[in-house]
Order: C-alpha cells, then sequence, then structure tokens
C-alpha cells in the first residue's frame, strides 16, 4: 500500500489544513467568490447571497485557465483545473487592483462538494493546498456545502437567513433551468439572429435584480410574474415557418454540461448544425441529492432497526421527515415554476429523479445504489428517447469516471433502440474532428427524425 506523504499525515500542518481552511463559515460581511457554472444559475444564485447581505460576486470564467494548468499535475479531473484557474486569476486581479490595500481576509471562495466516489469531493482540498502555496492568498477560507447532508446552508449565516437561502435559491435555480429552456426553445427558430441572446441577457439581469430586492421576503410571485413576461416576450420570437428541428438531448457531467467555456458551447454548435437542444438541468442534480439522501437515510434505518438502536432510530427518522418535506416542497416548487412558463411556451417539462428510476427498470439497466451521477445521465437519456428525442450526446471531462460507465451502458442500449448517440469528452483541447462529428451526429438525428415522422404517417 501506498504510504501517504508525510505532510499529508493526519496532525500534520498540511493536514490540519484541509479541515481548517476548508470549512463552514459565517459569510456575512464577505465577498463571496462564485466560480460560473451555468450561467444564468450561477448569477441568479449569487443574487440569492446578495438578497441576504453577503456580497456574492461570479468570478469570470476561463481566463485563468492557463493558471489552472500550471497549478495542477494534469491528472485532475478538468472542471478542477477550470475552477482553480478561476479562483487564482479573480485573486490576482484583485491584489493588483488593491495593491497594499489587498486583504484576502475580505474573500470566501465558495466551492461545494460530492461525497463521491469520484474526485469531486477533493477539488476544494486540493485548491486549498494550491492557494497555501501564495502567502497572499492563504488566508482565504473555501466555503462548501456538501451532498453529505443535502446542501445545508446551516453555518453560512444566521439560521432564519439560512433557511431563507435555502429555498430561494431552489426556486432561483428552477427560474434559471425555466430561462435555459426558453433560449433552447427560442433561438434555433428565432425571426432574426442574435435577438433571443440580446432578450435574455437583458432579463438575466432584469431576474437578478429583483432577486436582490425581493428575495428576502421571499415573494416568489413577483419573481414568477417576471418569468412569465421573460417567457411570453421570447416565446414571441420564434418564426412560426420555421419547420421543426431534430431534439437532441444532452446528459452527462454537471459540471462540463453546463459550462459552455468548457464544452466550447456544444449547444449552439449543435444548433448551428441544425438540431434543438436541451441539456439537463440544474434542478435535476438539486433532486438527485435529496433522492439519494433518502435512499442513504433508508439503508442506515434498516441497520439501525437490526442492531435494535432506538436513539438512532429516532434521530435517522427525523433526518428522513426532513429530507422528506424538502422532496416535497422540491417538486411543488419546481411544478409550480414550469406550470407558469408552459402558459406561454412549450418548452421541456424536467422529469423527477423517480421517473428516471423507472427508466432504469428497477435497477436492471443501472442502479441508483451504484452512486454518482451515472444513474441520472442513463435515467435521463433513456427519459429523452421516451419523449421522442432523436439523439443524446454525452458532455463530459475527458477521463471521468461516471460518464465513461455511462458511456459503457448507453452506448449499446441506444444502439438496439436506433437512436443517434454520440460520446463528447472535453479536456480544454480543440479537437480538430469534432466539428465533423458533431455535424454527421445532427444529420443522423435529422435522419432519425424524418423515419420517425414517416412511421407516424403510415400509422395513421
Ligand atoms: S464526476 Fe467526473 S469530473 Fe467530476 S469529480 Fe467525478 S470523475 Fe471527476
Amino acid at each position: 500500500m501506498m504510504e501517504a506523504s508525510p505532510a499529508l499525515r493526519p496532525g500534520s500542518p498540511t493536514f490540519h489544513r484541509l479541515s481548517e481552511g476548508v470549512k463552514h463559515v459565517e459569510i456575512s460581511g464577505k465577498t463571496l467568490l462564485i466560480p460560473e457554472m451555468a450561467p444564468f444559475a450561477s448569477h441568479l444564485l449569487a443574487a440569492c447571497f446578495r438578497a441576504l447581505g453577503t456580497n456574492a460576486v461570479v468570478m469570470d470564467t476561463y481566463k485563468g485557465l492557463s493558471l489552472g494548468r500550471e497549478f495542477t499535475s494534469g491528472k485532475e479531473c478538468f472542471p478542477c483545473q477550470v475552477t482553480l484557474g478561476d479562483i487564482l486569476h479573480h485573486l490576482q486581479k484583485e491584489k493588483e487592483h488593491w495593491g497594499t490595500a489587498f486583504d484576502p481576509a475580505r474573500y470566501v471562495y465558495f466551492l461545494p462538494e460530492a461525497d463521491g466516489p469520484c474526485r469531486f469531493g477533493m477539488y476544494n482540498k486540493l485548491q486549498r493546498l494550491v492557494l497555501d502555496r501564495f502567502e497572499t492568498f492563504k488566508e482565504v477560507p473555501i466555503v462548501y456545502i456538501s451532498t453529505q447532508n443535502g446542501y445545508s446552508t446551516e453555518g453560512l449565516m444566521p439560521p432564519e437567513k439560512a433557511s431563507t437561502l435555502r429555498r430561494l435559491s431552489y426556486v432561483s435555480v428552477i427560474l434559471a433551468d425555466v430561462m435555459d429552456r426558453t433560449v433552447w426553445r427560442v433561438r434555433p427558430y428565432e425571426w432574426r439572429t442574435g435577438m433571443t441572446d440580446a432578450f435574455m441577457e437583458q432579463a438575466l439581469q432584469a431576474m437578478a435584480a429583483l432577486i436582490e430586492r425581493v428575495g428576502a421576503g421571499l415573494e416568489l410571485h413577483r419573481l414568477y410574474a417576471l418569468l412569465e413576461d421573460i417567457v411570453a416576450t421570447a416565446a414571441s420570437f420564434i418564426d412560426p415557418h420555421q419547420p421543426r428541428r431534430p431534439r437532441i438531448g444532452i446528459v452527462g457531467e454537471i459540471y462540463l454540461r453546463s459550462h459552455p467555456d468548457s464544452n466550447q458551447n456544444i449547444v449552439r454548435q449543435l444548433e448551428r448544425f441544425g438540431g434543438e437542444v436541451v441539456d439537463a438541468s440544474i434542478g435535476e442534480w438539486v433532486n438527485f441529492i435529496t433522492f439519494v439522501r433518502a435512499r442513504k437515510l433508508q439503508r442506515q434505518w434498516k441497520l439501525a432497526w437490526r442492531s435494535r438502536d432506538h436513539k438512532l432510530l429516532r434521530q435517522i427518522f427525523r433526518q428522513w421527515m426532513a429530507n422528506r418535506i424538502e422532496s416535497i416542497y422540491q417538486s411543488w416548487r419546481q411544478n409550480q415554476v414550469y406550470r407558469l412558463a408552459l402558459k406561454h411556451l412549450d418548452i421541456e417539462p424536467d422529469h423527477s429523479v423517480s421517473a428516471l428510476e423507472r427508466r432504469l427498470e428497477g435497477g436492471r439497466l443501472f442502479n441508483f445504489d451504484i452512486g454518482t451521477e451515472a444513474a441520472l445521465s442513463i435515467g435521463g437519456a433513456l427519459e429523452h428517447v421516451h419523449h421522442g428525442f432523436d439523439g443524446i450526446v454525452n458532455v463530459f471531462p475527458f477521463t471521468c469516471m461516471p460518464s465513461t460507465i455511462c458511456a459503457a451502458v448507453l452506448k449499446p442500449l441506444l444502439d438496439q433502440r436506433k437512436i443517434p448517440y454520440l460520446d463528447a469528452p472535453y479536456d480544454g483541447a480543440i479537437q480538430p474532428n469534432r466539428e465533423v462529428a458533431l455535424r454527421t451526429f445532427v444529420y443522423q438525428a435529422g435522419q432519425h427524425l424524418a423515419s420517425r415522422r414517416a412511421g407516424q404517417t403510415l400509422r395513421h
């Protein structure tokens, strides 16, 4: 067995930094630095923090990639390099701006984590070690929320505010999902090139400003009214004379599929070649965390029951109830927001995680107990197929473990069902054949759409 490096042995100063420098700290009065992932969701999340009195900013993204690469070995997952580059670039700019007045204690770096079994749980630890190599950045704490406790926001701010933040940020994520889906439904058919993007950029600013104003009071009806206006206006941009395109579903690793710079703008590329795209939502991931936590608590309950540990049983039951309430709240809010948007535009509705579990045929095709988001991507792809999509793209960081599993399972399954399928791994390099692969894929999806339509005509 490989010996741990002395610097990382429990009790060593470096090991100590992993718990001391990566923690749940009170963020009130600090500048919270958020790395950009899905643009709408990241900016609305920052607005939620601002609504509750924390000055949150979304950092410029992808500009520091060379720094991210310089301070990693090349074995890390690509999202880790990108986000490390973002924080180093941002802090460096701040330092240049403030000069001797630069105060690292003013900032808190926000980097959520998942409890594996892959490497996402280690990003913030590795980034701590890198920041510690800079005398001036050592004092910048990394704050995280974790899937271990269902992304609890306790400890980040006073309890009443933390609870508001939790509800507000969930609704904001769903608003962002709906805004994304509005763009994807409208942009391929717009009257004038660029009008959807220009309008949605303004819409994002307006939504963020409104969240800041009314978010603390949870005046959700005002956010909903603005969303309805946005969706109704965007719907009017569709040129009804343009024929419906083949629909392409994107699944895969959450960061890569949501971060346009890292995936080299795959949604726009697919649209450019003639597709209409629906990417998996961010809400899906949040619901997945709640879903997985319920399963974990059920397993713990069974173990506690076998050992007749009544104290533990009561504790697990309380946690299970809180998680159940969270789950009900999430599905209620999600349905509410989608219903409002669907009054104006036929965006793709989102699915529940239980629906994806059914698509996996009770664990016959894959099982949520295996962990990671592979089950989500496989189930999501099959759900898209069930809803008449004409092609599936699996977007992921090169060497990503769950996505490689997903590719191995999905490829033969979709082949059997004659659905075009494409793996799209990214590591920041420009692949010369990528464009040809995407173009060919969209052509195949178009053929699939044509044969589906011909089949429907024959049946009638
Ligand atoms: S999901 Fe993939 S990219 Fe993310 S940490 Fe795990 S292996 Fe790395």
